[in-house]
């Protein structure tokens, strides 16, 4: 009996330190994808997400969403990965007055909630753009992330993969685009994926991030965090 409970308190002491050091040493960090849905590069990069078992963070846009591309959402939830919002029509916002901002925030939140069945919890500017009106108007918390020029088409694959993992470190978003027909970011996932796990990265979501790193995201505080760590 004394001998049973010696092992339990043992064990107990032992998946503490575990846990302990897997949070202090876990080096982590957030793939995310801006512009889909679409059933034609979302899926591709669903695919390599799948093959390399990681889940990843989606920011739609809500005019990207439709009969098929609801498909695609669905598959993305089911495979772990979170959907977040970035606007309806992917304009600026910088100069919208808030009964617009408000509306092009709320069409796309809605349409996730009704698709996924979880309220988006983190919003993603178009080009990043932002102004005080925004940040005081939308009630989510503002995500940049690392970005390498993913959008041009004269960044080949080599390039995306080489300078993200020249520049990534823990407790990093990494921005990329699911936009349809940007397959040198597919390619460039099939290099940075395998690497950073030989690295020691772990692959989340972006509020499993926030979570696991111990960090509250704040939402109206006027920050964009590229990082977890961002103040
Ligand atoms: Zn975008």
């Amino acid at each position: 009996m004394l001998m049973k409970k010696f092992f339990l308190i043992a064990a107990t002491i032992m998946s503490f330190m575990a846990s302990a050091f897997a949070a202090d040493n876990a080096k982590m960090v957030a793939l995310t994808f801006d512009d889909g849905p679409n059933t034609t590069t979302t899926i591709e990069i669903l695919d390599v997400l799948k093959e390399n078992d990681i889940v990843a963070t989606f920011f739609l846009c809500g005019k990207e969403i439709n009969t098929s591309t609801r498909e695609v959402m669905k598959r993305a939830v089911e495979q772990g990965c979170e959907l977040e919002n970035h606007s309806r029509s992917h304009s600026r916002m910088g100069d919208m007055t808030a009964d617009k901002i408000r509306m092009e925030v709320n069409f796309t939140s809605h349409i996730i909630k009704q698709v996924s069945g979880r309220s988006p919890q983190f919003f993603r500017a178009p080009y990043l753009n932002t102004d005080d009106l925004m940040y005081e108007t939308i009630g989510l918390t503002f995500i940049g992330g690392l970005t390498v020029n993913d959008w041009e088409e004269s960044v080949s694959a080599a390039d995306r993969s080489r300078e993200v993992l020249a520049r990534v470190k823990d407790g990093d978003i990494i921005l990329l685009h699911d936009f349809e027909g940007n397959d040198a970011t597919v390619e460039a996932l099939k290099t940075i994926i395998p690497e950073m796990k030989k690295q020691g990265y772990t692959f989340v979501t972006v509020s499993q991030l926030f979570k696991q790193k111990g960090v509250t995201p704040t939402a109206n505080a006027k920050i964009t965090y590229n990082n977890v760590y961002d103040k």
